[in-house]
């Protein structure tokens, strides 16, 4: 019997079923795939990538469903890379586009914002795109929309597509990456200059308001406080600004030079290292819409009032 064959399925909540895929990643080297009974049918939460499709066959094969309907909830291939094989189109927020455009290998509409070139991009995660299999279409989601009784609600930050699906009945949240309990979840730059990490921060004010019971996490276990963790992210990018805030008091820094003082990353590790770069210009973006840095000459950001 193979390993796949043995897949076990859990249902951690009512109409809700839960099975894992294992990742051909660094990390995080799981992810949890849900299906959920509708009204209208079965629908598949996230799929995994390359690497994962013994696991994904093996989990549908014991629930004895295809879904028809796949929804995503973000565009970080982990949770989409296997779609294309299930489904010619996904349900997610249109906000994912350039993110599968990009996985996809699409140079056309290359990122603005703060993101790095495309070619350092290449370079940084060079062979993620072998793990995607295909690029599936968008049937878009709105926010506030239902699935079944499930309703969508748009929390840009991690992803400016980034969706969780909360049940107001018994308060049962797929938090897809926003409430990750074991890491903070990685902010990037937005595709269009948009402030990420205040996009991240409202996303976690929102769930934090909401009558939570039971939080169904991408990676991790499921928990129960969904403030807590909401309070608890909240804290560390607070801490994370004030970092930057001293770093920069002295005297203007390049990009590279404050993510080296913030975060303790291998640059040898280039795909962590350039997420701790795209984190820490997030950061730095977030100030600059306060006020409270701006972009300097040589690359460097400066402290608005210039320092001591
Ligand atoms: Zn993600
Ligand atoms: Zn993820």
């Amino acid at each position: 019997m193979s390993k796949a064959a043995e897949i076990e399925v859990t249902r951690p909540a009512p109409g809700v079923a839960r099975f894992t895929v294992p990742l051909a990643m660094p990390a995080p080297d799981h992810l949890h795939v849900h299906v959920l009974e509708t009204s209208d049918g079965p629908v598949l939460v996230d799929t995994g990538a390359r690497g994962s499709e013994s696991a994904l066959a093996a989990g549908l094969k014991a629930l004895g469903q295809v879904p028809e309907r796949v929804l995503i909830t973000h565009g970080h291939i982990d949770h989409w890379g296997l779609a294309a094989t299930l489904a010619p189109s996904v349900l997610a927020h249109p906000g994912v586009a350039p993110s599968l455009a990009f996985a996809g290998g699409d140079r056309d509409g290359s990122p603005g914002g703060g993101w790095p070139d495309a070619a350092a991009m290449e370079r940084a995660f060079a062979g993620f795109s072998a793990l995607v299999a295909g690029v599936p279409g968008i049937d878009p989601l709105e926010d506030g929309q239902m699935v079944g009784d499930w309703r969508v609600l748009w929390t840009p930050g991690h992803d400016p597509g980034h969706v969780c699906l909360f049940r107001e009945g018994d308060g049962v949240l797929l938090c897809g990456d926003l409430l990750l309990p074991g890491f903070t979840p990685n902010i990037q730059p937005a595709w269009d200059g948009a402030d990420a990490l205040g996009d991240f921060l409202g996303s976690l004010r929102r769930v934090a308001e909401l009558p939570v019971r039971c939080v169904l996490p991408a990676h991790g276990d499921p928990y129960m406080d969904a403030r807590r963790r909401a309070d608890e992210l909240a804290a560390h990018h607070a801490k994370r600004l004030d970092q930057l805030r001293m770093e920069l008091a002295p005297a203007p820094m390049t990009l590279a030079r404050l993510r080296d003082a913030v975060f303790s990353v291998d640059v040898r590790d280039s795909a962590n290292a350039m997420l701790a770069l795209m984190e820490t210009q997030a950061h730095l973006e977030h100030l600059h819409r306060r006020g409270e840095a701006y972009p300097g000459p040589g690359a460097t950001w400066v402290l608005a009032g210039g320092g001591v």
